[in-house]
C-alpha cells in the first residue's frame, strides 16, 4: 500500500476542498422515506438534494455534482442499476444502494455497477448515517489525501500522464478521467510490467479497509480502457489477464 505523507502545506485550494460541505443526493421514489433522509444528513450539515426517478437523479448527479449518493434500486423510469452505470461514466461519487429485499442485493453485487455499498430496507436513519459516513472516510483518491506524487511524466506509447496536474493525453491530446481512473491508469504504467490483481487495485486506489465487491474494479477499468481507446490508444493497452487481473501490454 502506497504511504501517505503529511509534508503536503495545506495549500488554500486544499483548505477550500476541507471546509466546502459535502453535498449528498438522495434517490427515492418513496417521498416520506427521501424526506427522513434527507432531514438526517441535513441534520448533519451536508447539502442535500433529492429526485424521485431515474432520469433525474442522473440529470441531478451530473448537474450539482454530489459527493455521495444514496441510490434505491427500485425507481421510475429506470432504476438504480441503470442510474449507477450511467453516473459512473462521469463521476466518482461514493454511492450507497438501497433495497427493499435481501435478494436484491446479488441484482447489485452480481451486476457490479460500480456501488460502493449497499443497505437493505427497513434500516435506522442512524445506521445509514453511520454507514454513509463510514464509506466517506475511505480514501478515494489517493492523489489528494497526500500522495507522494512523482513530478515526472510517465510516457506508455502514445500516452503520456503528468502525475504533478494529473493530466493524461494521447498524442497531445487531452482525456478526460475520471479521478479512480486515473489512479487505476497511474498505478499500472508506473509498474508497466506488473499484472494486479483487482484486489491489489482495490487497495491502492480504493483503500485497505474496502469490504465490498472487487468487481467494483472492471467497472472503472472498463471506462478508462473506453476512454483511452476512444482518443486513439489500441484495445490491447490496458490487457486483461484472466484469473489473475490487469496490467499494461507490454511495449
Ligand atoms: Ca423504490
Amino acid at each position: 500500500m502506497r504511504t501517505s505523507n503529511l509534508k503536503v502545506p495545506l495549500t488554500l485550494k486544499k483548505w477550500e476542498q476541507v471546509s466546502r460541505r459535502l453535498r449528498v443526493l438522495v434517490v427515492e421514489d418513496e417521498v416520506e422515506l427521501a424526506k427522513v433522509v434527507a432531514n438526517y444528513f441535513e441534520h448533519e450539515g451536508y447539502l442535500v438534494e433529492t429526485a424521485i426517478d431515474g432520469p433525474s437523479a442522473v440529470e441531478k448527479a451530473r448537474a450539482s455534482k454530489p459527493d455521495f449518493i444514496v441510490l434505491d434500486l427500485m425507481l421510475p423510469g429506470f432504476d438504480g442499476i441503470e442510474v449507477c452505470r450511467q453516473v459512473r461514466t462521469f463521476s466518482d461519487a461514493y454511492i450507497l444502494m438501497l433495497t427493499a429485499r435481501e435478494e436484491e442485493v446479488d441484482k447489485i453485487v452480481g451486476f457490479a455497477v460500480g456501488a460502493d455499498d449497499y443497505l437493505v430496507k427497513p434500516f435506522s436513519p442512524r445506521e445509514l448515517i453511520a454507514r454513509s459516513k463510514a464509506i466517506m472516510r475511505r480514501p478515494r483518491s489517493q492523489g489528494q489525501d497526500g500522495r507522494e506524487e512523482s513530478s515526472t511524466a510517465l510516457q506508455f506509447g502514445d500516452l503520456k500522464i503528468d502525475p504533478a496536474s494529473r493530466v493524461v493525453s494521447v498524442n497531445g491530446n487531452p482525456v478526460e478521467l475520471t479521478r479512480i481512473e486515473f489512479d487505476l491508469l497511474e498505478i499500472m504504467v508506473e509498474s508497466p510490467r506488473n499484472i494486479f490483481s483487482r484486489r491489489q487495485l482495490l487497495e491502492l486506489v480504493w483503500g485497505g479497509d474496502w469490504y465490498g465487491e472487487i468487481h467494483v474494479v472492471d467497472v472503472h477499468v472498463g471506462h478508462l480502457r473506453k476512454k483511452l481507446t476512444d482518443a486513439g490508444m489500441p484495445l490491447s493497452t490496458i490487457r486483461t489477464v484472466r484469473g489473475v487481473g490487469y496490467g499494461m501490454e507490454m511495449l
